[in-house]
């Protein structure tokens, strides 16, 4: 297991047996995710697939560009990928009252261009009138790409002809069909309540990996699947007092506290005090929040629940990074 990036502002990791390699969730941007896997050793070639939680942006940012760079497939519930495309795909329909509204703004900036038209295409016409006329086109398509493109062809011709001489890129961009931002290379469903976690299974490696964050309590059927498991990736995300001190807004303290937030540093010592089998010889804390906890009360937090259970001596209690990969751990 490498841990490149775990945290409320991004979550990736890497799980690999001898034979098969896949990243979990992919919650930084395709550069960073990149970077870290170059810095962990880890070669972003030998993936073969993303597998993704759930469609929070701290688990997905660099999905689509990720999966589309490796040509890797996706493995994915089918809520969580319409939630995901929904997300991804800019609104093309609107009301009627929208419509007109449209209508009339579409008219209003081909009279602007045409006038624009006249001023840039003047000998000597400074270019910051088409920079300042191109910044008012782009506001007034806004809406939705076919207004724009086709404003840009009926009322333009003649400033872009300008303004491509200084920046052709910035000129080719509209003309260009615009890539479908939900395009995956494959997409694979797989059936689970939304989100999940997962356990993986080397068979003959004998080796059960585990990872559950992003869980607003232990539910019997997460604490039954925690069994056996020899790398366990669990969440702590946050301090009870320091949420409580902390500057979220009121409702945001208590959906990170209700069943569907995170668990708890408290939380997560009494699932190990109480109900861990402590079979793992590593247990990674991660998701940790920035703003409501710190590392050192995730450490003690789980340590003194482990140091009440002399069988759990043997294990190893390591802190996920949210800035920074983690040095891959091997069995
Ligand atoms: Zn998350």
């Amino acid at each position: 297991m490498t841990v490149l990036a775990s945290g409320s502002k991004g979550n990736s990791t890497v799980i690999a047996s001898a034979h098969t390699r896949l990243l979990v969730d992919a919650g930084l941007s395709c550069r960073e995710l990149l970077k870290r896997m170059a810095i962990a050793n880890e070669d972003p070639a030998a993936l073969d697939a993303i597998l993704i939680t759930h469609e929070h942006q701290d688990h997905i940012a660099g999905l689509a560009v990720l999966a589309r760079r490796l040509r890797i497939p996706v493995f994915i519930t089918e809520p969580t990928h319409r939630a995901w495309v929904r997300m991804v795909t800019p609104r093309t329909t609107m009301t009627y009252a929208q419509w007109l509204d449209h209508v009339q703004k579409e008219k209003d900036a081909r009279a602007q261009a045409a006038a624009a038209a006249q001023t840039t295409t003047e000998p000597g016409a400074p270019r910051l009138d088409s920079e300042t006329w191109e910044r008012g086109a782009t506001k007034l398509g806004a809406p939705s790409m076919t207004v724009s493109s086709s404003w840009v062809g009926s009322g333009a011709t003649e400033p872009i002809a300008v303004s491509a001489e200084s920046d052709p890129d910035e000129v080719d961009e509209p003309a260009a069909p615009k890539p479908d931002p939900a395009y995956l290379p494959a997409v694979e469903y797989f059936h689970s309540g939304n989100p999940c976690g997962f356990v993986f299974e080397s068979r003959s490696e004998a080796v059960r990996m585990a990872i559950a964050t992003d869980l607003g309590y232990m539910p019997p059927n997460v604490k039954s699947a925690l069994k056996r498991i020899d790398v366990l990736l669990l969440e702590s995300n946050h301090d009870l007092e320091m949420l409580r001190d902390g500057p979220y807004p009121w409702a945001v303290k208590q959906r990170v506290l209700s069943r569907v937030g995170h668990l708890s540093n408290h939380a997560t010592a009494e699932f190990l005090a109480r109900d861990y089998d402590g079979g793992a010889t590593y247990i990674v804390l991660g998701h940790l929040s920035e703003a409501n906890n710190a590392p050192e009360l995730a450490l003690i937090s789980a340590e003194q629940a482990i140091a009440g259970r002399m069988s759990l001596l043997g294990n190893r209690l390591i802190l996920a990074q949210q800035s920074a990969p983690l040095t891959p751990i091997c069995l």
